[in-house]
């Protein structure tokens, strides 16, 4: 597991590595991919570095609620949030998690088939 020394969110959280950031609160902060796969593709992470999706749930319910919330402010400041969008959690290598800081993708803009390759 990466450490968060050497995390690229934690970088971006702290302002070392450059983000296109759409979304800030105190717990929470929400940039656009740098691979955007959909006209709207923002990932949102909780500041504090949990490696997974199921870490931070194991670890913090209540961060875990401020990320899904922020997830859904992004949709609707992106105008997405009525058309519809999908928040998905990259959960493990297996499932195509390759930045081990947990982060939502928020994607929309366009029609999103099912199921996901
Ligand atoms: P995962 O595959 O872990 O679910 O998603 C990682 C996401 O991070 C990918 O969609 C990838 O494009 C994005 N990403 C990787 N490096 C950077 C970066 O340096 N900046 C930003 N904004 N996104 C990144």
């Amino acid at each position: 597991m990466v450490s968060e020394a050497d995390c690229l969110f934690c970088g971006i959280v702290a302002g070392r590595i450059p983000a296109e950031v759409v979304h800030e609160t105190e717990r929470t902060l929400a940039f656009r991919d740098i691979n955007p796969q959909a006209p709207t593709h923002v990932l949102v992470i909780p500041k504090e570095h949990y490696p997974t999706a199921a870490a931070l749930a194991a670890a913090d319910h209540g961060l875990a609620d401020d990320v899904i919330e922020a997830a859904h402010a992004v949709a609707e400041r992106e105008g997405v949030a009525d058309s519809g969008y999908r928040l998905v959690f990259n959960t493990g290598p297996g499932a195509g998690q390759t930045v081990f800081h947990v982060h939502g993708h928020v994607l929309g803009g366009r029609d999103l088939t099912w199921p996901p390759g």
